[in-house]
């Protein structure tokens, strides 16, 4: 059998949820954090931590924001139809906010892939705190740890396929069978000599998955 997993932000989307979020709404420079975990001197989950409790405007406003910024990413439609042509199983793997990223992915129309994120709460200044995803970790790095669905899937006797683009990504890809990959996702695998197919939009892995199937 064959299952596909995906990044959500900038993979499944035309921009990065949590940047558009960020960008519009932490109260502080949250890109001096960015930098740190980008270049490794703190994990996700820490600077995940610091970056989001910079925001404290309300969920609604959040999520109108939300709504008004992220469109579906090129080519989602024609992955989606070959996916369901096929009846492959597809999970849709994020490092973001579930009750964000899951209700946008719902409101498309696709809510019968399974959507996991990691979950927030606020604290009693109205900081968003992040409650990582009850996903199982296979190490301490990460809220939300993508690679126990691949690992998972591959006991299960599954060929993977991974597709994304970002810093969350580069521990599940390592654990795919077939990576399809851009942006830092792409550096790093090429870093890595790891065999990954580049891609500019959906609608070429849809083709490359429907000519190529692992
Ligand atoms: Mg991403």
């Amino acid at each position: 059998m064959i299952e596909i997993f995906c990044d959500f932000d900038g993979t499944l989307t035309d921009k990065d949820t949590l940047v558009v979020l960020l960008d519009r709404y932490a109260s502080a420079n949250w890109y001096a954090i960015e930098e740190k975990a980008l270049s490794g001197d703190v994990d996700e989950r820490e600077s995940l931590r610091e970056e989001l409790a910079l925001i404290t405007a309300p969920d609604d406003d959040l999520m109108e924001t939300l709504e008004q910024e992220i469109h579906p990413a090129d080519g989602l439609d024609q992955l989606i139809a070959l996916i369901r042509e096929k009846e492959w199983p597809m999970q849709v793997l994020s490092g973001g906010l579930i009750r964000f990223s899951g209700e946008l992915w719902r409101n498309w129309g696709y809510g019968e892939f399974p959507f996991f994120a990691n979950d927030h709460r606020r604290d009693s200044q109205e900081r968003i705190q992040v409650i990582p995803s009850p996903t199982p970790r296979l190490r301490e790095r990460c809220n939300h740890c993508k690679r126990w669905h691949l690992e998972a899937a591959r006991r299960r006797g599954s060929q993977v396929v991974y597709i994304g683009d970002g810093l969350t990504d580069f521990c599940p890809a390592e654990a795919a069978d077939r990576r399809y990959a851009k942006g830092n996702l792409l550096k790093y695998l090429q870093e890595q000599e790891l065999e990954a197919i580049p891609y500019e939009n959906l609608q070429q892995v849809a083709t490359h998955l429907r000519r190529n199937p692992p």
